[in-house]
């Protein structure tokens, strides 16, 4: 009996992998919800100068799912392997484009930029230029606001492709910026050949300044390299003063870590001077 069964069924044997596929089914199914149901949500992070005045921010999703809270780590990679990430990051920018909106009648939120993480299936997108640029032009939204963050994996993944379009949309007036810079295998050569404003540098290199000197190294070489290139240098997971006095004595840009602010809903997002000493006198 267990033969005639199983010639007719699909079995799993082993059940630790039943059990994982399953959970992934079941994900993917919440994501699908969630999109329907608008349970998505942008996070804000301050990214400010070296007087801590905040420029711009970075748009971070959030999943306001039934069980709570989830972090873009946990759907991101599942949502890119089933192809949810194209609907999702049109919601993105979408929702980007509605808060440049609001921020362009508030004469102290008009002048910040706004940064989107963009995926690799994303950008490849054959219609991903007339999907940003006509929410743009149906929204009216100024794209010198809007800065758009590639990874090292999206640019590989096909380099012609990316400079063709990073050109068009840079035409349009949008800025790009490197994310996770020095994680991927990305060549200096190219690096120069690509139309970016920005590079950010990782938060694992910032995050071993003090205590790695090769570390310290990589960090102040690629703040020469951006500035020699004239290419905005950014450090992202900046958590210490510490950190912060070595990236700016070594000519970094912009920062953005918890120093200055974690990533808080739209409605919370405060501009103005950060200046996390006088916090640390307060307390
Ligand atoms: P990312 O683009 O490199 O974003 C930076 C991550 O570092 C964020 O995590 C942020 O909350 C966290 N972070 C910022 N400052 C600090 C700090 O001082 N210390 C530490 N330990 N962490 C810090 P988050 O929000 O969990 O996002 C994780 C990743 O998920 C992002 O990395 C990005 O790759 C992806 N992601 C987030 N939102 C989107 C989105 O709308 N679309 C796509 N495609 N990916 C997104
Ligand atoms: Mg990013
Ligand atoms: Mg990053
Ligand atoms: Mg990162």
């Amino acid at each position: 009996e267990a033969k005639a069964k199983g010639r007719n069924t699909l079995r799993f044997f082993d059940p630790v992998m039943q059990a994982t596929l399953q959970a992934r089914l079941q994900l993917e199914n919440d994501l699908h919800k969630a999109l329907a149901e608008g349970q998505f949500k942008l996070h804000l992070q301050p990214q400010v100068n070296a007087a801590g005045e905040v420029l711009g921010a970075e748009a971070l999703i959030r999943w306001l799912s039934p069980n709570g809270l989830v972090s873009p780590l946990q759907f991101i990679p599942l949502a890119e392997e089933t192809g949810l990430i194209v609907p999702i990051g049109c919601w993105v920018i979408e929702a980007a484009c509605d808060l440049l909106l609001e921020w362009a009648q508030d004469p102290r939120m008009a002048h910040l930029q706004l940064a989107v993480n963009v995926s690799a299936k994303q950008f490849r997108q054959h219609d991903f230029i007339e999907q940003i640029l006509g929410t743009i032009i149906s929204k009216q939204v100024n794209p010198e606001r809007l800065k758009l963050e590639l990874t090292e994996s999206v640019v590989l993944d096909d380099i012609e492709d990316t400079i063709n379009k990073m050109n068009v949309l840079k035409e349009a007036g949008l800025s790009f910026s490197m994310d996770d810079f020095g994680t991927g295998y990305s060549s200096l050569s190219y690096l120069a050949e690509l139309p970016l404003q920005q590079l950010k540098i990782d938060q694992s290199f910032v995050r071993g300044i003090s205590s790695n000197p090769i570390n310290a190294i990589i960090v102040q070489t690629v703040i020469g390299m951006a500035n020699n290139l004239d290419i905005e240098s950014i450090a992202e997971g900046v958590e210490t003063e510490t950190q912060f006095q070595f990236l700016k004595a070594h000519g970094c840009k912009l920062f953005q870590g918890y120093y200055f602010g974690r990533p808080v809903p739209a409605e919370n997002f405060q501009v103005g001077t950060l200046h996390p000493i006088t916090f640390m006198l307060g307390s």
